[in-house]
């Protein structure tokens, strides 16, 4: 993987880059961020560069020996620990190496859906066991069989339970030569003795306009229809395909459906439940690119309020929905809503059911938008 690979993010590249070249590689790092800004290809990029023989002021040089071996996931220095499902009595990542090295070809923007479908388990939860983090201890135990950096990988180390701890000492003092590049999304649900022994990199948002490039080059979208989603993804380009797979037009009737039944001032109690029902009948990840959406809609439905007219992403009937809820949610009722989407978000994607959480979202909401002096 080299930094001309990776989408946008030129601020970062060179940042990484530059310390390289002065000589400044901390042990440790964590790249922190939705894993759609590109946080997993950034460190694999990086650990290329490390370790080219022959680097160039922009990139690795793509050609060295070393620079092969990592492009085919290959090299003996670089080492890779993640979660996996607990299926076939497998213990530790590297007897997965084979399917890991198939979806980093495929793309190396990974979603966790992505990597769990791969073995028929995207409703198992994936684990970091215990003889994971003693198989990192062994592997890094070993001399580098290469010049340069030993290079150990952890992607998403939210799944490092308590095992974790058995880490902290490496990763103060790692053997010499040694570097720790992890790749998280969620700070809060890192442990924080490992936190703390991180030097923390901020992976930002795709640049709407790169995103949109980008879109056009590998998805084959028609440039007005990569601007548009790319709008809406925030930056992210995994949510970006997310998109463009569970076409918008899917949830926006959807959405439509239950902000009617939210504002609707006598709607029979069953609507809700019926809705609810619905909703929940979607797989999981669709269920999560819902709720990316609604958070789509109502940064719109801001946007109306401080701007006074829709932008320009809305298309067809969103323009009237946007409307009719920038009527009735002040900006303190929209950001609560915000609020208990994100809730919903990070919930389902810890396999809460869809449909009791959105019942009970919907029912507060209905109570959030009645005037005041309306009975309940
Ligand atoms: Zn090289």
């Amino acid at each position: 993987m080299q930094f001309k690979d990776i989408i946008g993010q030129g601020h970062l590249k060179q940042q990484l880059i530059s310390s390289v070249r002065e000589g400044h590689v901390p042990h440790a790092q964590m790249f922190l961020g939705p894993l759609g800004f590109g946080g997993l290809p950034i460190a694999m990029a990086y650990a290329q560069y490390l370790n080219c023989v022959n680097p160039q002021p922009a990139d690795s040089c793509g050609e060295c020996p070393s620079c092969l071996k990592m492009q085919k996931l290959a090299h003996p220095d670089l080492h890779f620990s993640f979660p996996f499902p607990n299926i076939e009595n497998k213990k530790i990542s590297t007897e997965f190496i084979t399917e890991w090295r198939e979806v980093l070809n495929q793309s190396p923007y990974l979603s966790l859906h992505r990597w769990m479908v791969k073995f028929n388990a995207e409703n198992k939860q994936p684990n970091i066991p215990i003889k994971e983090c003693q198989d990192v201890m062994r592997r890094l135990s070993f001399k580098a069989y290469e010049q340069g950096y030993k290079i150990m990988l952890i992607w998403l180390p939210e799944y490092l339970g308590k095992e974790g701890n058995t880490l902290l000492k490496i990763f103060e003092e790692p053997p010499a030569q040694t570097v720790f590049l992890l790749v998280a999304e969620n700070l809060e649900t890192v442990l924080s003795t490992i936190v703390s022994r991180m030097q923390i990199i901020k992976v930002p948002p795709i640049v709407q306009q790169q995103l949109a490039d980008a879109l056009v080059n590998l998805q084959q979208l028609q440039p007005d229809e990569a601007y548009r989603i790319a709008g809406l993804a925030n930056g992210d380009y995994i949510e970006a395909l997310d998109l463009i797979n569970h076409s918008a037009g899917e949830h926006a009737e959807l959405f439509e459906q239950w902000i009617e039944i939210i504002l609707s001032r006598n709607a029979d109690p069953m609507a809700h439940v019926r809705w609810a029902d619905t909703f929940g009948a979607l797989g999981r990840e669709a269920q999560k690119s819902f709720m990316v959406y609604a958070l789509h809609i109502l940064r719109e439905v801001l946007h109306l309020q401080v701007y006074g007219k829709p932008s320009d992403v809305l298309i067809g009937s969103e323009k009237n929905v946007v409307g009719d809820m920038a009527g009735k949610f002040n900006q303190e009722k929209m950001a609560r809503l915000a609020d208990w989407l994100n809730d919903a978000y990070y919930h389902i994607e810890r396999n809460a059911s869809g449909k009791i959480l959105m019942l009970d979202l919907s029912i507060r909401l209905t109570k959030l938008v009645k005037p005041q002096n309306a009975a309940v």
